[in-house]
This record gives C-alpha cells, sequence and structure tokens, in this order.
C-alpha cells in the first residue's frame, strides 16, 4: 500500500519493490487442483469422473471466494459444474472443433479482432481468474496474439488507421487480468483517437473476483473520455453474493453500464427457473441481461450443448415470464457473419 502522506526519511535510492494488491494475492490463492476442490466441498466420495487429463490441457482454477459460493456436498452444484474437468471432456465429438467461432480467420492483427462492423475486440491477454470448462479459450493459440504485446504499439495504430470504428471492446482471456497501470498505457494511447466513441469490457473478474474492483480500478474508469459498458459473465444466479453486489454497485458508481452474458449450459442453467434467478438476481445488482450465448462448440464442451429446439423453447418460456428488459438476446455465434446471429426457429 502506498503510505497517504509522503515519508521524509525513505532514502530515494532503495529499489522499489511492487507491492502486489490483494487481489493478485486472491488470484494466485486460487483452488488449482480437483481433489483439493473435491475435498473443500465435501464431494471426495461422491464418484465425480474427474479426469487429469482435460486438467492437464486446460489446468482447473477457481478463485476461492467462488468456491464460497458452491453448495457444499452437492455434487450437481451449477458453480462446481463449470470447473470440474472431467472425463466427458476428452471424448471426441464430431462437429466440435478447435476454432469454433473463427477468430483464427477474422484476425487482423497482433491481437486485434475486426469481425463486426463498427467494433474492434482486442485480445487484450490470455489470462483469467477462472478456467470456465466450456471456454473457447482452452484451445485458443494466446501466447503469440494479444493486443498487449510491444506495449499496446501495433493494435493502437491499426483502430487510429480505421475511421469506421467507433467502439474498442477489451476482451480476452479475460482483460481485467490485467495490473490496471497496463490498461492505463491503452486508454492513454487511445485517448488521443478522434473516431472513437465507446470503450467497452466483457470481464468475468467483477463476479468471479470482486475483489478486483479496487480503488485503482475505479479511478481509471473514472478518468477514461468514453462512455463505458462492461460486459459482465455470469451463468448463475448463486455467482452472486454480498461481496460481488458491492463490487457491482462501487463499479455503477463511476457511471459505467452494467450487461451481463451467459451461457445456456446443460446442468448448470438449462430451465426457466434458473434463466429467471439469474436475470432477476443480476438485476437487484444493477445488471441487465444481454446475450444468452448458444454453445460455442468447441472440442471437449459437448457435454454442455442444448439443442436449438430446447434453447429456443427455453427462451420462449422465459419471454412469457419476465419483462422484456430482463430477457437476454438468444444467440449463436456463426464464423464469417456479420454479428451475433439470433436464433431460429
Ligand atoms: C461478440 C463480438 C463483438 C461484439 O458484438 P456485439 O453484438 O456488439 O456485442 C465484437 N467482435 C467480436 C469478434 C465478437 O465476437
Ligand atoms: S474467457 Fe471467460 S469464459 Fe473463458 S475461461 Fe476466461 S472467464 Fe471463463
Amino acid at each position: 500500500m502506498i503510505p497517504a502522506a509522503p515519508i521524509a526519511v525513505q532514502p530515494a535510492a532503495l529499489p522499489h519493490t511492487p507491492v502486489a494488491q490483494r487481489w493478485q494475492q486472491l488470484w494466485r490463492e486460487a483452488v488449482r487442483d480437483s481433489r483439493e476442490l473435491l475435498a473443500l466441498l465435501g464431494l471426495e466420495d461422491a464418484g465425480l469422473a474427474i479426469s487429469d487429463e482435460a486438467a492437464a490441457q486446460f489446468p482447473l482454477r477457481v478463485p476461492r471466494g467462488f468456491v464460497a459460493r458452491m453448495r457444499h456436498g452437492d455434487p450437481n452444484d451449477p458453480l462446481l459444474r463449470q470447473v470440474l474437468p472431467l472425463d466427458a471432456e476428452m471424448q471426441p465429438m464430431p462437429g466440435f472443433s478447435l476454432d469454433a467461432v473463427g477468430d483464427g480467420a477474422a484476425k487482423a492483427g497482433n491481437g486485434v479482432i475486426r469481425k463486426y462492423r463498427g467494433r474492434a475486440l482486442l485480445v487484450t491477454t490470455g489470462s483469467c481468474a477462472i478456467h470456465c470448462r466450456y471456454c473457447f479459450r482452452r484451445h485458443f493459440p494466446y501466447a503469440e496474439e494479444t493486443a498487449a504485446a510491444g506495449g499496446w504499439r501495433e493494435a493502437v495504430a491499426l483502430i487510429a488507421q480505421d475511421h469506421d470504428i467507433d467502439e474498442v471492446i477489451l476482451s480476452g482471456g479475460d482483460p481485467w487480468s490485467l495490473a490496471t497501470p497496463k490498461l492505463a498505457e491503452l486508454t492513454d494511447a487511445l485517448a488521443g483517437i478522434a473516431h472513437l466513441k465507446r470503450l467497452r469490457v466483457h470481464t468475468r473478474l467483477p463476479v468471479v473476483l470482486p475483489e478486483r474492483v479496487d480503488d485503482a480500478l475505479l479511478g481509471w474508469l473514472r478518468s477514461l473520455p468514453w462512455p463505458v459498458t462492461v460486459v459482465l459473465h455470469a451463468n448463475h444466479a448463486n455467482e452472486f453474493d454480498a461481496d460481488v453486489d458491492a463490487a457491482l454497485a462501487r463499479l455503477r458508481s463511476t457511471g459505467a453500464t452494467l450487461l451481463n452474458q451467459a451461457v445456456l449450459l446443460r446442468g448448470v442453467n438449462d430451465s426457466v427457473d434458473a434463466l429467471a434467478e439469474l436475470s432477476e438476481r443480476g438485476l437487484a445488482a444493477g445488471v441487465l441481461p444481454y446475450y444468452l450465448h448458444q454453445l460455442d462448440r468447441v472440442q471437449g464442451s459437448a457435454h454442455f450443448e442444448i439443442s436449438d429446439e430446447a434453447a429456443l423453447r427455453l427462451h420462449r418460456e422465459l419471454a412469457a415470464r419476465l419483462s422484456g428488459y430482463l430477457v437476454p438476446r438468444l444467440v449463436r455465434e456463426v464464423a464469417g457473419d456479420p454479428g451475433k446471429r439470433p436464433l431460429q426457429p
């Protein structure tokens, strides 16, 4: 922590030791072992088909605060199911590929995905505080493709050149896994680009590690010259608790608009009750639903898939039950499409 008043006796020549922020420490303390996770939940003997092979391909990672929101002793807990590496992931399934959303083909430069009109999506980092088993990230070759490489220079140059871009979307991985000064380095460079009108951040961190929403992040958000939209990612009402509520209230205090996107996942949120509760619980925290995604068909995620017919039926029932603004748009991402495609009967 930086002391509020300058300390006169501090010799200037002392090497500067960076102090890890609290959220970074909590990040490092995440659970990374399936057996430890099961033990924490009293599920050692529950007969869950955990897979070391799946964990070797995409390691288990889940912050302890998120584990605390899982139900003790419930092998079907909807939060546990999102993170536990299972045998089912290793069964090859036709139609499930490595680059299901065509990001490989749409890449315009170093970490910049220019797929949709007016919007440039930056792959800012490959890191996430949590590893979601259904995610395309498990196969995406990040190492050489993040926009943060080289002080963001290539990404900023691409955006500056292209006057059609009025919105920059920070994505990843999770952009808020970057330290705040690194984010400021990008937005300082973008602030000089007159055709930019909006900034968007796609992040799961305020939900899975609410401590990330600290004073430095809030100060950065308040300093930005554009309207900011934060698109969160929660799939189940149980992902919200008092700490998450407080983090989202802090975010809203900066003037940011908060939206949520969820993925339809078998065994997690594939019921009208679960989806209605998710929308209502989000609203209670100041978050409006945005998208409900049909699963991207990435290898290892087939056991989460719900048929289009079932997805459409759920969505119809949800619309019949909830206020219009609590009903997310049901979409599928299709490689080469000019936007997210609404699911059609
Ligand atoms: C989803 C997505 C966007 C944003 O689309 P919206 O419909 O505006 O939310 C932009 N670029 C890429 C590559 C995307 O996948
Ligand atoms: S990118 Fe999002 S969905 Fe994928 S692992 Fe990271 S937090 Fe989870």
